[in-house]
């Protein structure tokens, strides 16, 4: 079959998937937001090094086994990634780098991880090393830069852990600000090793996009962006509301989304750092918000986030969710507290796979 074909056809398959997921929960089903560029478009890509017949090689481990299947890279990964990854296995090579086997757990050159920019062409390479002590580092990172000068920072991460976690705590900047930065809708924001971000940029504003449009913001809106990640929603919405107030529980992604605010200059986003249950919990009976935005991760949301929603009693919630059987879950919940879904429109972010992306708007009944 052509590829546009296998790909028509996954479009169709998760189509059905969804409309037949959201049957008799949703009022209608729009149709799936296909994507341009199916293949190459993950922007974080890692490798784990090993050596095969006395080569040194980069990829990923066979299921269940310690032997590294030497890629040349997936048809989902960016090109550049991939090419950076073969190039820093040739350094490596010519340099006699002593790469870590899993099973002896000895060994220096560990994993490799890319994040790369689709909007600005900026690339991070995270090198995993087991050892803080890096010979040879000066000229390992100034071969790779001036092979690749999309190449805008280097961090080495030393991790010595024994179990399948990529990075480990300390983490040293060899090159440029330790992060990159990527556009998304207008708006700048900083990627650096641990953030998360989106990884089908392309495909992140088509679903940021529907998602404003199902929150038909105006000037008097206030907006609570709930789980929020690193306030990519909330940033990129607030020239065209009042005011947003982000909630996020993860540290480490609040200290990002204070960073990006203050970097794109916006003045009407704030960040709350608390469980978005909790959060809710606490505010339902005394603050209003217009819309609810909720993003939560594939567990879904809890029923007590859903009451705090009713308690507010917004006029629009939008709900993007990455896992349709906890969105079925939530609907129903929702419904039992008088918001209905609307519209629903699937958004394929993770082409490829099996993974669907769906945002559906919800009105008072
Ligand atoms: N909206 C963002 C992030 C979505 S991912 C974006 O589009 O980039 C889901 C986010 O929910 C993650 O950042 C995760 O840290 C956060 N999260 C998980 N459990 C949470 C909880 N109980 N309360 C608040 N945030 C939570």
């Amino acid at each position: 079959m052509p590829s546009s074909d296998k790909y028509k056809k996954e479009l169709a398959d998760k189509q059905k998937r969804v409309g037949s997921a959201l049957e008799g929960l949703a009022s209608s089903i729009e149709p799936i937001t296909g994507s341009d560029n199916p293949s190459h478009y993950r922007n974080k890509v890692h490798a784990a090094f090993g050596v095969e017949r006395g080569k040194i090689v980069a990829g990923t481990y066979e299921p269940g086994t310690h032997r590294i299947v030497d890629g040349g890279g997936s048809e989902l990964e960016n090109e550049t990634a991939v090419a950076i990854i073969a190039d820093i296995v040739k350094i490596a090579s010519k340099y006699h780098m002593s790469v870590y086997n899993e099973q002896t757990r000895q060994g220096f050159l560990r994993r490799v991880l890319i994040r790369t920019a689709d909007g600005t062409g900026e690339v991070l390479v995270v090198v995993v090393v087991t050892d803080h002590m890096f010979p040879g580092k000066k000229n390992f990172v100034k071969t790779l830069v001036s092979k690749h000068p999309e190449i805008k920072s280097v961090v080495i991460n030393v991790n010595r852990r024994t179990d399948s976690m990529i990075l480990g705590e300390k983490s040293e900047t060899a090159y440029g600000p330790g992060y990159i930065k990527d556009t998304l809708l207008g708006k700048t924001f900083s990627i650096s090793a641990e953030s998360f971000y989106q990884v089908n940029r392309e495909q992140a504003q088509k679903l940021y996009s529907k998602a404003y449009e199902y929150a038909a913001l105006d000037k008097d809106s206030r907006v609570l962006d709930a789980y929020c990640g690193t306030g990519t929603i909330g940033i990129c919405a607030s020239d065209f509301c009042k005011e947003v107030v982000g909630v996020e529980l993860n540290p480490r992604a609040v200290s990002d989304a204070r960073h990006n605010i203050k970097n794109n200059g916006v003045d009407n986003v704030r960040i709350i750092k608390a469980d978005a249950t909790e959060y809710m919990n606490e505010i339902c009976s005394k603050e209003h918000f217009d819309v609810i935005i909720l993003d939560p991760p594939r567990e879904g949301t809890t029923p007590e986030f859903i009451s705090a929603c009713a308690k507010i009693a917004p006029s629009r919630i939008v709900y993007v969710s990455c896992n349709p059987e906890t969105l079925v879950r939530d609907l129903k919940l929702f419904a039992g507290e008088g918001y209905k879904a609307v519209k629903a429109a699937p958004v394929d972010m993770f082409c490829g796979t099996e993974h669907i992306e769906t945002v559906a708007l919800l009105s008072k009944l």
